[in-house]
């Protein structure tokens, strides 16, 4: 018998990538997701495979999934600051009343949850590179609160199911990543640069450009989170890329490898964007044996193909439904 996996957020950038890794395992995968900002596009090649189900649903809402699951991997939440700005209502509830609701899901299933969370617990962090030990510098009321609030409540209740109820329980904290599947407008800084090159656009570097990420490709993630999820350890472990870069360099490096001769135009800095942001990855070197393995060249390749693939219609295809209830 094929185990079953629940993943939420699975017509997503992320979801859709464990949905594809999944399958490849032969579990049978049901997707799930509101398509708010995920895109069906994303999932359209897996229709025809009998192990997979699409079930079109808002997680914030009582969940039903007829039948055993063995695992659920919770990956529904808009992800971009564009995003949660344009949706703050639906990003809480997500974070919180969705996780609730699967949380009692994995319950009533008996089933091992992951729940992925996010570097943005970090806040604007006081210390570098980040361990999982940091607690954090978190603005609760400033914009970015409705994402990195939300996803600090979804940990606490996740370890609060564990220790109370005894369910099985993972977190990520997951850092900056990209790839392929990326939604082009979501407005995160790699399909920004991308697009304004494409478009013949100055690239908008925030600030003066000398804040850092740490950029990860997708498959790395993928692979850090399927060791995760069959490990037995139930505390938070961060998975990213510690290659650290400054914005402005990662404006440069987007400019030399389309070789356009497009130039850096400097806009304010949104409140509250961290200046600094870097993974420890010990924990997840020594419980998972996992580190990641694409350089950021090789990653950035692949990706600026995908991008090209797209129509430069489709960069602007907004999501439906972009109102907070
Ligand atoms: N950024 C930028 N120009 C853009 C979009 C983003 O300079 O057009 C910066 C942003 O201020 C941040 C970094 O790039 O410092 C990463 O932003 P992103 O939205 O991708 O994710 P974050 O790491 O802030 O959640």
């Amino acid at each position: 018998m094929r185990k079953k996996i629940l993943i939420t957020g699975g017509a997503g950038f992320l979801g859709s990538h464990l949905c594809s890794r999944f399958l490849k395992e032969d579990f049978h995968v049901i997707a799930m997701d509101n398509l708010i900002t995920g895109s069906l596009k994303n999932i359209e090649e897996f229709f025809k495979l009998e192990n997979f189900e699409f079930h079109h649903h808002d997680v914030s809402k009582y969940v039903h999934v007829p039948g055993e699951i063995d695992y659920i991997l919770h990956f529904a939440s808009p992800a971009s600051p564009i995003d949660y700005l344009k949706i703050p209502i639906q990003t809480l509830k997500v974070g919180s009343l969705g996780t609730h609701n699967l949380l009692g899901l994995a319950r009533v299933k008996k089933a091992r949850i992951l729940i992925a969370s996010t570097s943005e617990v970090y806040g604007d962090p006081t210390v570098h590179p980040q361990p999982e030990s940091y607690w954090g510098n978190v603005n609760p009321i400033g914009p970015r609160s409705v994402y990195d609030e939300a996803k600090r409540f979804q940990e606490a209740i996740t370890m609060a199911y564990h220790t109370f109820h005894g369910v099985e329980t993972r977190i990520v904290r997951i850092f900056n990543t990209y790839g392929p599947k990326m939604r082009l407008n979501d407005g995160r800084v790699l399909p920004a640069f991308v697009g304004q090159v494409l478009k013949g656009m100055d690239l908008t570097v925030y600030g003066d450009g000398s804040q850092t990420r740490s950029f990860c490709y997708v498959d790395d993630l993928v692979e850090g989170i399927y060791r995760l999820l069959f490990s037995d350890y139930a505390l938070p472990v961060n998975i990213g890329n510690p290659q650290e870069i400054t914005i402005k360099e990662f404006a440069d490096e987007i400019i030399s490898l389309t070789g356009t001769s497009q130039k850096v135009s400097y806009v304010d800095l949104p409140i509250d964007d961290p200046k600094q942001r870097k993974p420890d990855i010990t924990k997840a070197r020594e419980l998972l044996g996992w580190e990641p393995k694409v350089n950021r060249s090789e990653g950035l390749k692949i990706t600026l193909d995908y991008f090209k693939s797209i129509p430069i219609e489709e960069w602007n295809i907004t999501p439906k439904e972009f109102k907070s209830n």
